[in-house]
Parts: structure tokens; sequence; C-alpha cells
């Protein structure tokens, strides 16, 4: 068990800027990248060894190898902060708190939600129809409370890449019939870093196997000590499955947002964290933001890193049209023309104009950065980089991903199959469902269409069959990618092997003509047919080529002859050949191999 209590026993520190390459984030945990790449796969996080990943993955990863991250002197001022920077005014309200469920997989996140939704009276009056987006709100004694939905380990990366500017309090799910565990102990060690006050749901308690008091003592060792232990954490022991106790969690929440004053500005213009985003047939880019400060309406110019919109239409989690969406609101917004990144800040502008040259000044850093990451990276990487400018065979692919992260782990994946005579190219790629732009793309490219958790709809698949653009869609990466590796080795130029198999000398010269010769010998060494390859030799040195066409042993026609034979041959040359006795003719035997990367 890993030693989260850092004051007795400080852990070594080491440096890490606001982004880092897993490869070199494994070298300064003296880690080897396999470690690195598998302990972001247990949290969620896939990404390969050449991918960046932000200072709050870094500082988790790290704390896996009990090593604590701090931050590098910054070089560059992020664009739009993650982090509202807004100064409250005199006029600030009171906002209803944020609230991410954390802890172990399979400790209850999922029922827990669902339970509390259903403890929610609008729900219930709504008729209990459950939109699925990221985030709910729901109103509990005349309050409202935002949760967080992205339970197991997507809460857990949500809560770490949007951190504190998006969580007011995390609730620690702990099943008291399993105890803490590795994820409980991550979920702890977070919430402390980012200084989110804590309650602890001991949940499971119907369960024949739960020991409450066993699990307060591992909270305890895990550095949460409960009130009724003399310690100041609040605890409360739930069933999720039977809704018991749901009401005193959310008391019990509610009194920990109380002890800090949660305000936002409504008069002020919108801002917030898209905490999801994709496009969807029929509906174009859909995204969920949760918001922070002001009102969000109909018709208001927004962006979000380098994609840009005028909100069409607002929808609330239970998919109602709203006209405005004020702090804390999960709303869904349509209206975007690109599709923003999970996780960034959105930020509402005055005129479209503005808006456009914001999102247009974000995309041309970011390819910046991208391309300073590219140069910073492995020797490996710019080895690649050099080798794309020579001859190479290339796969054309259009690809689409259900989100950006495994957009980005895809394209990177693909590009590591290559090699200096074929690899990869993605000649565009974008986040939702088949498109027909896309079948246009391959169609243009000669190439194929990878889906990876995205769906096409049937008009697409008739388009496409008709246009005779291969798509294809994965829902498990390595098939893909071995699917991928396949069709790169058959691009791959075979191999020819030569290896000699016979040998004749020239004993007498019966006919030439200028492209054939029919001549007699004897086999010296191995054996003729019919179809091979034959180099002639005078005194050691190539004077023509040709193909054995025919062979006779005696006055019969033979398909091959061997070792010690007198034989009659025909060959057929590229030129006139005036093969004379004495001369030697070798028999080479051509294989073509297919290669493999
Ligand atoms: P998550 O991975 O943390 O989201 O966990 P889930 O909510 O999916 O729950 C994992 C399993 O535990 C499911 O089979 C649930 O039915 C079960 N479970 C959740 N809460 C309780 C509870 O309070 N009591 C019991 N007995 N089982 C529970």
């Amino acid at each position: 068990m890993p030693d989260i209590d850092t004051e007795s026993k400080p852990a070594p520190t080491v440096q890490v800027g606001e982004q880092i390459v897993v490869a070199d984030l494994a070298k300064k945990l003296d880690a080897s990248a396999a470690e690195v790449v598998g302990k972001l796969m247990q949290n969620g996080v896939m990404a390969t060894l050449n991918d960046v990943i932000d200072y709050d993955t870094a500082a988790i990863i790290a704390s896996e190898f009990e090593i604590e991250v701090e931050p590098a002197e910054s070089k560059s001022e992020s664009r739009i902060s993650l982090k509202s920077e807004r100064e409250l005014s005199d006029d600030a309200e009171t906002r209803p708190p944020v609230v991410a469920v954390m802890g172990h997989v399979d400790h209850g996140k999922t029922t827990l939600l669902d339970a509390i939704r259903e403890a929610d009276v609008a729900a219930g009056e709504a008729g209990g129809i459950t939109q699925h987006i990221s985030a709910y709100q729901i109103t509990y004694n005349d309050r409202q409370i935002t949760f967080l939905d992205t339970p197991g380990h997507e809460a857990f990366a949500a809560l770490r890449q949007h951190g504190a500017a998006l969580t007011d309090v995390a609730v620690i799910v702990v099943a008291a019939n399993d105890g803490v565990m590795p994820q409980t102990e991550e979920a702890i060690a977070y919430a402390k870093r980012a200084s989110v006050p804590m309650v602890v749901a001991i949940n499971k308690i119907d369960d024949k196997g739960a020991d409450v008091q066993r699990t307060k003592q591992q909270l305890s060792e895990a550095g949460l000590t409960a009130e009724d232990w003399g310690g100041d954490v609040t605890m409360v022991e739930v069933s999720a499955l039977k809704q018991k106790n749901i009401d005193e969690l959310l008391d019990l929440v509610l009194l920990t947002a109380d002890i800090d004053d949660h305000k936002a500005d409504r008069d002020v213009p919108a801002e917030g964290i898209v905490i999801e985003a994709n496009t969807e047939t029929g509906r174009g880019v859909v995204v969920t933001a949760l918001i922070e400060h002001g009102e969000l309406r109909v018709g208001d110019i927004v962006v979000a890193g380098s994609a840009y919109g005028k909100v069409k239409a607002l929808s609330n989690d239970r998919g109602e049209a709203v006209e405005v969406a004020g702090p804390s609101m999960p709303v869904t917004i349509m209206g975007f023309k690109d599709v923003p990144i999970f996780g960034q800040r959105f930020v509402e502008f005055d005129d479209e104009k503005a808006a456009r040259k914001q999102a247009g000044e974000d995309k041309s850093q970011h390819q910046k950065e991208t391309t300073a990451v590219v140069k910073s990276a492995t020797g490996g990487d710019l080895l690649a980089h050099i080798d794309a400018t020579k001859q190479q065979n290339l796969l054309n692919v259009v690809l689409r991903a259900d989100v950006q992260g495994s957009l980005e782990s895809v394209v990177q994946s693909l590009k590591q199959l290559g090699n200096d005579e074929v690899a990869v190219k993605v000649v565009s790629r974008g986040i939702g469902d088949i498109s027909e732009s896309d079948v246009t793309a391959a169609e243009a490219s000669n190439g194929f269409i990878y889906g990876f958790n995205v769906g096409a709809t049937s008009s697409i698949k008739r388009l496409a069959a008709r246009q005779e653009v291969p798509l294809e869609i994965y829902d498990v990466i390595y098939e893909l990618l071995e699917q991928t590796k396949d069709r790169l080795e058959q691009l791959l130029e075979p191999e020819v092997i030569e290896t000699e198999q016979g040998r004749l000398k020239v004993k007498g010269v019966f006919r030439t003509t200028s492209q054939r010769v029919i001549c007699g010998g004897e086999v010296t060494k191995g054996k003729i047919n019919v179809g091979s390859l034959a180099v002639i030799e005078r005194d050691d040195a190539e004077i023509g080529r040709g193909e054995i066409m025919k062979l006779q042993r005696g006055k019969d026609d033979a398909k091959e002859v061997f070792k010690g034979d007198m034989c009659g041959l025909e060959l057929e040359t590229e030129s006139k050949l005036n093969l004379k006795k004495g001369d030697v003719i070798t028999i080479i035997k051509r294989e073509t191999i297919q290669k493999s990367l």
C-alpha cells in the first residue's frame, strides 16, 4: 500500500511543467515507459509514450511511484486559463455546490449517483426522465446541488483535469465489505492536493461482509479520521443499493459545501468548462458545459480553445430546452462550429468576429506547441520526422473517434506502425460519427475510413460502398492496429531472394537466333528446371541472362535434369547471345518473400 502520509516521510520530488511527454516523465520517475503507460491506463488515460499529458495527470502517476511533483518554471502563459481568474464583485450570489463522486471501481459510485438522482424532487415530478449528460443538478431541501456524473475512472480523470476549478466537494465512496483500495487512496490524495473538502460515504452497509469499523480503521491509516474517532472527516454509512441514508449524505454534502461560501457573478460574460463534447448525426456539434459565472443564453457567442460558435439551443440535464443557464448549471449547447476539447474553458464573446479571431489564434498557438513537442520529444520521434520526407508508400486513413483522448491515442499508435518504406498518413481526423465529408476525403485520397467507438448511419455506409471506400469501425484499439499493420505489410515491396540452384557446362551449341539458343551440356551441380533463370558466364564473367524454356534428356522432354545428366536445352535470351562450348550456365532460383514490420 503506498504511503500517502507525506508529512512524516518526505517523498522525493521531481519538477514537471504544464505538460510533459510520457517518455520524459518515465525518465524523471526512473521508471520504464511501459510501467508509466500501464499506470495511465489503470487510471483510464489511453496514452502512448510519445503523448503529452498535463501536470495533474503527471502528479497522479508520480504519486503511484511515491514521488511528488512540483511545478517547473512555466515558460509560457496558458492561453485561456483552466481556472477562472475572475474577481468576484460585491453583487456575487451564492451558487449551488459542484460535487464529484470518486472511489475504487465497483464500490458503488454509479449506484450512488442513481440513488441521489432518485432523491431529486424535480426529476420525480418530470416523470423521472433521465437524459444522460455528464453532470446533473438536483433540488434537495429547496437547494440545488450539481453532481458530476462521470463515474469510475472518468470521474477521477475529470476531477483531475478540472480539479479545483470545478469541484467544491468530493464524495469518497468506500465499500464497507472491501475497504480502502488503491483508487480510494488515489482519490483521497487527489482531493487533498486540490484542497477539496471530502465527505466519505461508507457504502454497501447492507452487505453481510460489511465491516464499518475496519473500513474506518483503514481510512484513518489513509489519512482520513472520522469525527467519532476523534478526527475531523465527515463520514456517513450508506447503502446506495437500498437507498439508505442518502438524505443524510446530501445534508452532509451541503453542510460541507457551506463551510466555504461558493459564489458567482451573474451579470458578467458567461464562462465555464466543457465537460463533454462530440458530434452527433443530425445534431452537429453537441457540447455539455458547466457554467461558472454569468448567464449563457441562446444567441450568445462563445469560444472554447480553437472552437467557436453562436448558441443555437440550450438544454438542461433532462433534455428540456432552456433559454438561459446560470452558475453551476450543467447545460448542453448546440451551435459550436468545431468540437472543443474536453476540459477546456469556454468564454462568451461580444461579437462573432472577435470570437473567430480568438479561436484562430488558439489554433495556431496549439499547432506551434504541438510542433514544439515533436521537436523536443525522443530521438526516435525526430527520426520518424526525417523519414517522412523519403519516398514512402503511404496508407491513407480518415479517422474518427468518440473523444479527443482516444483520437490522439489512435493517431499516435498509427504513426508508430510504419518504417522508412511504409507509413500511415492520417489525411483527416475528427470527433463523432462518420460523415459524408469523411467518405469524400477517403475517396479523394484513395484511403480507408476508420471509426473508433463511433457510428455511421446506413446511408453513409451505402455511400461508402458505392464509392468503393473501405469503412471500418472498431471498438478495440489493438484490432485496429493489427489490421493496419497487415495492410502496411502488404504495401512493403516483396523481398527477392536469389540462390544458386544448379550449374551446367556447355558442350555444344546447335542453333542461335536473335533471342534463342539451343545447346547441349552436362549438369555439373544441383538441378535445372524449366522456367528457371539462367546466368551465362564465360571466364567467370557474366555475358548474358535468359530463361530455360525447354529441357531434353536423350530424346525425351524433361521438366528437370540433375547433376551428372547430359541434356539439351532451349534458352530464351534478352538479346542475341553467341554461346560457345565451355561457357557455364548458372541456374538461379528466385523467391519473393513478403516482408513484415
Ligand atoms: P462503481 O464501479 O463504483 O460505479 O460501482 P457500481 O455502482 O457499478 O456498483 C458495483 C456493484 O456493487 C453493483 O453490482 C452494485 O449493484 C453493487 N452495489 C452498489 N452499491 C451497493 C450497496 O449499497 N449495497 C450492495 N449490496 N451492493 C451495492
